[in-house]
């Protein structure tokens, strides 16, 4: 019978249980209590060996077979991903992990993992990422993997603490809505009762609703839905948009200087918190920008073709134009942060604002950080009647567009705002090259599971 009776009926509580990185802080001679996964199992001669693992860290723990023969024979007979729990004592010990280990009083065996286990936490690279999605529970046992999530924990909080102190409010807008928010093909439609409906591709008009109610500034954190057929490195077709939008500005500087500065925060948060572990893990270092210069979509071009890339829309600037660029501007700036502004109109969605006397482009922006869009913003356009006939030239119904137009006929500020893909940030700030690694289950037009 396997000690997983004993569990039930005996002395173990997991209340007494600690952390593994606490145990490591312990005294030689202290008695801990600590739970994990069986990370590797080793045996050599009389002495067996089992690396357990929490979300806290890893631990050697030692059983031998002439002191504690019962303890010898469990760690033996363990397989990798069991779920373990073992009362011992520390001792500290050169070559292991943390210096020290623990031997081991009682095991407890707590779960067997069926075999074999289909991905190895301790050498994840040799999977493919299809099949470490397939298995992500088991892929993000490896520590490496789930730093990542840890590193969005830690970016989200910080970019809701920087718009909170700067007079944002959360807020919260259905993700089922009757229209295409930016107009376009680009929508899952939703079976809504006897009607259609479409899973929001932004929260966009809703926030602008939102600063013209009298919040002025609202932030939104909230998955978004892009019906594109990508298949890129770039596009998810669910991912996490970080949306702000804020009342009585004077041009979409004002909204650049926000975000850049809640960009800044976030990368100098993660760095005080993660940046050791980010450089362990991810080999890279995470460098606050802390200059931010700006450049015209039309200067963003001509450095492009002065420096031989071709760009083969010459209203749009491509990924390879964006990577490109990074290392034009980080070369002649020193600074892998930038933006690229007054896109032309006719790549900006009907809600931009023109540029005053040159309406071919608008007051809208892209931030690049290390040679990847991860922000697009503007100034909106807010006088109703502007509004009305920009939606008309991008040849869209003025009647469907109806419950927004109106809201700006009751006293509308002068706003605008921006979206940030947080896997993207997440991604570019860990040098990861896939951003479906960023995304805790991605979905793209393959992938709908799990
Ligand atoms: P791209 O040109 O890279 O396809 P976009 O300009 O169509 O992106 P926006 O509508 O401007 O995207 O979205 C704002 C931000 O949301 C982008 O800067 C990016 O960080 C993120 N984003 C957009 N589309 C996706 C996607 N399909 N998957 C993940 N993130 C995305
Ligand atoms: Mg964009």
């Amino acid at each position: 019978m396997e000690k997983f009776q004993k569990v039930m009926q005996m002395t173990l509580s997991f209340k007494e249980r600690i952390p593994i990185s606490e145990a490591l802080r312990k005294a030689e001679g202290d008695r801990v209590l600590i739970a994990g996964w069986v990370h590797t199992v080793r045996v050599v001669g009389g002495v067996s060996f089992v690396v357990i693992r929490d979300r806290s860290g890893m631990v050697q723990c030692v059983a031998k077979k002439n002191v504690n023969p019962e303890a010898f024979n469990i760690v033996k007979e363990l397989g990798s991903e069991d779920v373990v729990a073992v009362k011992g004592s520390l001792i500290s010990s050169k070559a292991s992990l943390g210096g020290k280990e623990i031997v081991i009083d009682e095991i407890y065996v707590i779960s067997r993992a069926a075999k074999p286990v289909p991905i190895d936490p301790d050498d994840w690279e040799k999977t493919s990422l299809a099949t470490r999605l397939d298995w992500r529970f088991l892929d993000l046992r490896s520590p490496r993997n789930r730093v990542i999530f840890e590193v969005t924990d830690v970016a989200i909080n910080a970019m809701r603490d920087f718009y909170r102190s700067n007079g944002f409010i959360e807020i919260f807008t259905p993700k089922i809505v009757a229209e295409a928010t930016e107009g376009g093909a680009e929508v899952f439609p939703v079976i809504y009762f006897d009607r259609n409906a479409f899973l929001a591709q932004s929260p966009q008009l809703y926030k602008q609703m939102m600063v013209i109610s009298g919040f002025e500034r609202v932030f939104e954190v909230g998955p978004v839905y892009r019906a594109e057929k990508h298949h890129t490195n770039r596009h998810l077709t669910e991912y996490e948009s970080v949306d702000i939008e804020m009342g009585f500005i004077d041009d979409h500087e004002d909204v650049m200087r926000m975000v850049e500065r809640a960009v800044q925060h976030t990368i100098e948060t993660v760095s005080s918190k993660y940046g050791k572990i980010v450089e362990e893990y991810f080999k890279i270092k995470l460098d606050t920008p802390k200059y931010v210069p700006r450049i015209t979509f039309r200067e963003a071009h001509k450095l492009l073709e002065s420096n031989g890339f071709k760009q083969p829309d010459p209203n749009d600037i491509d990924s390879e134009g964006e990577k490109a660029l990074g290392e034009i501007i980080e070369r002649e700036y020193g600074t892998q942060l930038f933006y690229v502004t007054e896109y032309p109109w006719v790549k900006r969605p009907f809600y931009t604002m023109k540029k005053d006397n040159d309406p071919n482009y608008t007051k809208s922006f892209d931030l690049i950080y290390r040679g990847m869009e991860i922000v697009s913003g503007s100034q909106r356009e807010h006088r109703a009647e502007v509004l009305e006939s920009q939606i008309k030239e991008k040849g869209l119904s003025v009647e469907s567009f109806n419950f927004f137009i109106r809201v700006f006929r009751y006293g509308a500020p002068p706003h605008g705002g921006s979206g940030l893909g947080l896997e993207r940030l997440v991604a570019q700030m860990l040098g990861i090259k896939n951003i479906r690694e960023a995304r805790l289950l991605p979905r793209d037009p393959e992938r709908l599971t799990p």
